[in-house]
């Protein structure tokens, strides 16, 4: 039996590159009305593309009040937009750490609070958190990271407690090693060694995450929530 598919208002956080854009482009190809928000630069085709700095409760504010204009409530959320500022730790500033989580985890939050208005007057949301394979193991130079993409667990399983009776699921996607600006800019090496320990012997693309974000922000999945869901190859297997 197959379900229906209804066509939602999906944001991406962060959606004019990299996982943000695949994500994107997934939800568009599916049929959805899909908007992203970008700082510099567009959404792929199809999308509507609005400008937010997910750091700024009243740039997110603003965005949400466009896409509400123009393509309706918001349904479904993926909080994507991340940033590294890798560094040991001996050396790693408060700027460092505190500029990764206003980012990562409070830039969520300011997404999914300000999402979590209409979700609630609709008695349906799908909250997708992106995380990392590191945000569980841990990772040398990314006490900063780490701890930010840690946080989306507490954070989408808070939400499913809270929310969880009024249809509305939260859920962590935590990708390993995806081909995109950011995994691009550690040394060859690096990522030689980074591949030689992930079961799977390769880094994904974007769109092996971009699928599991669209099935899991689908009505098929409406019974899966506070989950973390893997899309690493195998890397990070306990979580
Ligand atoms: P990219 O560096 O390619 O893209 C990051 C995106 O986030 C860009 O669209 C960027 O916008 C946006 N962004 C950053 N800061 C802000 C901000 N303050 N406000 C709004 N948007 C912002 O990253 P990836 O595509 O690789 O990563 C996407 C997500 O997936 C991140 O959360 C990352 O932590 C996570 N992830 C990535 C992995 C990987 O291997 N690549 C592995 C595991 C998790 P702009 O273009 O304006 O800078």
């Amino acid at each position: 039996m197959t379900t229906e598919i209804t066509t939602r208002t999906v944001l991406v956080t962060g959606g004019n590159r990299g996982i943000g854009r695949s994500i994107a482009s997934e939800f568009v190809a599916a049929g959805h009305r899909v908007a992203v928000t970008a700082r510099s630069a567009e959404g792929p085709e199809g999308t509507l593309t609005v400008r937010a700095d997910v750091t700024d409760t009243a740039s997110v504010d603003a965005a949400f009040t466009e896409i509400e204009e123009k393509l309706g409530p918001v349904e479904v959320v993926v909080a994507n937009a991340g940033i590294t500022r890798d560094t040991l730790l001996m050396r790693m500033s408060d700027e460092d750490f505190s500029d990764v989580v206003d980012t990562n985890l409070t830039g969520a939050f300011r997404v999914v609070k300000r999402a979590n208005k209409g979700m609630l007057r609709a008695k349906y949301g799908r909250i997708v958190l992106i995380s990392s394979v590191v945000g569980q193991i841990g990772g040398a130079g990314q006490v900063n990271y780490a701890a930010s993409k840690a946080g989306l667990v507490g954070m989408a399983r808070s939400i499913t407690r809270e929310l969880g009776a009024r249809g509305i699921t939260a859920n962590v996607v935590a990708p390993g090693f995806i081909e995109t600006d950011m995994t691009a800019e550690l040394p060859e090496e690096t990522q030689k060694q980074y591949k030689s320990q992930i079961p799977a012997a390769r880094f994904a693309s974007p769109e092996e995450v971009a699928r599991v974000v669209r099935w899991v922000a689908s009505d098929e999945a409406a019974y899966i929530s506070g989950a973390v869901i893997p899309v690493d190859g195998g890397l990070g297997m306990g979580h």
